[in-house]
Formats: C-alpha cells, structure tokens, sequence
C-alpha cells in the first residue's frame, strides 16, 4: 500500500478563511455604498423637491435627537438639513436600515454556505502539491529498496521522458507553473544524474572486467602449462604486469572523478608561470617518448592564477593523447600565448589520426574513445579528456580543439589569467 501524501487540510483551511474574510469585507464594502446611494439618492429627491434643485456650497447634515428611548427612536427623530431648509428621514433611514439588515443577512447565509465549498476548492487547488508531494515521497521510498508503486528506482526516473507528462507533474494552473518548472526540473535532473551515474558504474566495471579476464586467464594458464615453460611464465608475467598496470591507472582515474564529483579534490591555487610548467611538460615529454619530435613555442611570458600541479596534469593528458595517436616520427608542437581575447592560454597540437567530425562532441565523455582509438591498442580509458575538462572547468576555463583526420589534432585550452 502506498503511503497517504502529506495532509494539506491546515493549508487549505488557511486559504479557504483568508478567501472567506476576504469576501466577507467585500460585502461590507458594498454595502456601505448602497447605503450611501440609497441616502444620497432620497436627499437629492427631498432637496429639488423643497427647492426646485440641487444647490451648491450649502450645508448638509442630519441630526438625531440621543435622548430618544433606544436604538429605533433615535432613528425615528432624524432630521435632513440642507441650506435654510429641513426634511424628516427618520422614516426613511428606518426603511433603508431594515432594508440593508435584509441584504446584511442574505449574504451571511450565502458566506456561510460558501464556507464548504471554498474549503473544498482550496484543496483542489492543493492536489497538484500533494501530488508532488507524492510523488517525491515514492521515488525517495523507491530509492531506500521500499516496495512502492514504482518498480524501482530506475524504471521510476527512466520513466521521467521531458516530453511527456508522466512522471511530470502538470496542473494546467498559470499561478503553479513556476514551481511545476522547478520540480519538474529537478525531477529531469535527477533522471539525468542518475543516468549518467549508473552509466559510468556501468562503464567502468566493464573496462575493469576485461583486464581481470585477461589476468585470470594467464593465471588459469601459468597454473597448468606455465611452471615448466619459460616462454609461458615470462609471457604470462609481462602480461600481468601490463594489464595490472593499465588497471591501476584507471581506478586512479576513477578515484580522481569520483573525489571531483563529491567535491573532495581540493585545488591548490597560486600565482605561477605557465610558459614554465609548459617548458617542464615539454622536457618532460621528450624523455619519456623518444619516438615523436617535439617542440615548443612560448610566445608570450604567461602567468596564470590555478593549481600548477592539475594544470600540468592536464598538459600531460593533452601530450598523451597526441603521443598516442601520432604516428612515430610526426611532430608534436606545445605552446603556452595569451590569446586575443587575453585569455592565458597552453595547447598541444599533433600531427595524428585526427578525430572524426562526428566525435568532436563527445571526447569529453567519460569513457568515450573513438572507434580508431580503440582499435590502435593505445591503453587508453577513455577517462583523460574527462579529467582535463573537470580540471579546466575548476578553473573557469575553456577547451578549443581543431582537428583535421589524418593531418592532426589542437587542443587549446584557455583560462582566465586572474580568477
Ligand atoms: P583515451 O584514454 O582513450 O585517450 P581520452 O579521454 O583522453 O581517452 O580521449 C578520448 C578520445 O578522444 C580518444 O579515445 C580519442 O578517440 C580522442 N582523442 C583525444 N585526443 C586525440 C588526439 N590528439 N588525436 C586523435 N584523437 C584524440
């Protein structure tokens, strides 16, 4: 059974009285000016009557005699005076008064009959809140493994499709709109997070479940063949090793994203000269891979306001990736400028494969690696564009890459100088 939504009565009574007392001075308001026209209305008959018009400038008022015995008495003895003349209104004010108690109760009848209604009304209005709230209620339930409703968490924000009005909610009521929008909102958001987030658990598992294969499978060999063939075990250990390694690498990677996504990877923020950690990455690059040429262009003295030790993580992506998909022999240029706009920026431009027009879009996903990547056995994860960008992002920058197949990749990235 699913659980009743959050009872909205205190709310809907509170709309239903504050209506209720609204209409309530409405008709005070209203009848105060029958009153007053019903008056002006008889004393505009009396004066052209007496007078033959309706003079200007005179004065006006009516007296009542206060020592008549009781409340009707004193009505009884008013008198109209206008200019030099007088009428008697006593009979008149009589009638009027009864005639307004008449209306008066009418409308205490009718306010009193609305009284239901109006509360009724006001939790009609309310529904589409606590369908909200019932909503939340049950994808919260289904999120804790409670049985609900909805299947499960995962069917519950699948189901959420921006476009239809399913697990939207829509009260066709101009004054909810604005938070109709917000929770609809956030219900898409959820979906998207959640997505993405049983995406990359998905996809991660997967890139760890090949290399444990590959593992246990040179183990399940070493065991039956491998002990007395040295071809086998020497085979068996260099593969373990490669493929151990390659695993270290991505959980490191992993670790690095999960820690960024908890906001737990603090950034260290200095001054510093980019052109220098530019020439560092540069050397860096040419001990580590004799097979490219490398080179390196500093235009201009570049200092910049981040955390050197990211940022030179992010050059090191950026030259791995051009290693990687370079060709041996090719030239790979890394330059530090500030550029047009004065922004402090570094890039890293290869002479490769290139990527495909319709990758551009998605290099920044994590675990994306084009179909050329993965056929060239680079032991690439997928995962080094993702962490440069959240890096880059951190630092309120920008990535621009240009890229041609088979002539070569720019990847540019540009920070604010000062933050
Ligand atoms: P990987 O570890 O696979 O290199 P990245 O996130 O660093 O993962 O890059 C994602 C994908 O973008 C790569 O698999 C490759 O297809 C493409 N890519 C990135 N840099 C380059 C480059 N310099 N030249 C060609 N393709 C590149």
């Amino acid at each position: 059974m699913a659980k009743k939504p959050a009872d909205s009565s205190s709310i809907a009574g509170q709309i239903a009285s504050n209506r209720q007392i609204e209409k309530l001075l409405g008709y005070l308001v209203f009848n105060f000016l029958i009153f007053m026209a019903g008056f002006i209305g008889w004393a505009a008959a009396t004066e052209t009557a007496y007078a033959g018009e309706i003079a200007r400038n005179i004065d006006r008022r009516v007296n009542f005699d206060n020592s008549a015995n009781g409340f009707w008495a004193a009505v009884d003895t008013g008198v109209y005076y206008f200019g030099e003349h007088s009428a008697e209104c006593g009979e008149f004010m009589r009638g009027l008064i009864l005639c307004m108690m008449g209306i008066g109760i009418i409308e205490i009848i009718v306010w009193l009959i609305s009284c239901f209604p109006a509360y009724f009304n006001a939790k009609r209005m309310l529904r589409p809140l606590n369908k909200m709230a019932f909503t939340a209620t049950e994808l919260t339930r289904a999120a804790h493994g409670e049985n609900t409703n909805l299947d499960d968490i995962e069917s519950a924000l699948g189901s959420i499709d921006p476009m239809s009005s399913d697990m939207h909610i829509s009260t066709g009521n101009r004054d909810l709109k604005g938070l109709e929008q917000a929770i609809n909102g956030l219900l898409d958001r959820m979906r998207d997070a959640y997505k993405s987030q049983s995406r990359f658990v998905s996809d991660a598992s997967h890139e760890l479940r090949t290399p444990i294969a590959v593992i246990k499978g040179y183990a399940d060999m070493l065991a039956r063949w491998g002990k007395s063939d040295e071809k086998i075990l020497d085979e068996s250990i260099a593969a373990i090793k490669k493929e151990s390694d390659g695993m270290n690498r991505l959980v490191e990677q992993l670790l690095f994203l999960a820690r960024g996504d908890n906001g737990k990877q603090p950034l260290a923020m200095t001054n510093f000269s980019l052109s220098d950690m530019i020439r560092e990455v540069h050397l860096e690059a040419e001990m580590i891979d004799p097979d490219h040429e490398y080179a390196l262009e500093i235009k201009d003295d570049v200092t910049v306001y981040g955390d050197v030790s990211m940022l030179k993580q992010t050059a090191r992506i950026l030259c791995d990736n051009a290693a990687k998909y370079t060709p041996k022999g090719n030239k790979i240029t890394l330059r530090a400028m500030i550029n047009g706009g004065g922004e402090c920026c570094f890039e890293v431009q290869d002479t490769g494969i290139g990527i495909e027009t319709k990758d551009m879009p998605h290099i920044f996903d994590r675990f994306f690696r084009s179909d050329p990547a993965r056929s060239r056995e680079t032991g690439g994860t997928g995962l080094g564009l993702s962490i440069a960008k959240w890096i880059v992002d951190r630092h309120r920058g920008h990535f621009e890459v240009t890229s041609y197949k088979d002539i070569g990749t720019r990847i540019t990235v540009c920070l604010p100088c000062k933050m």
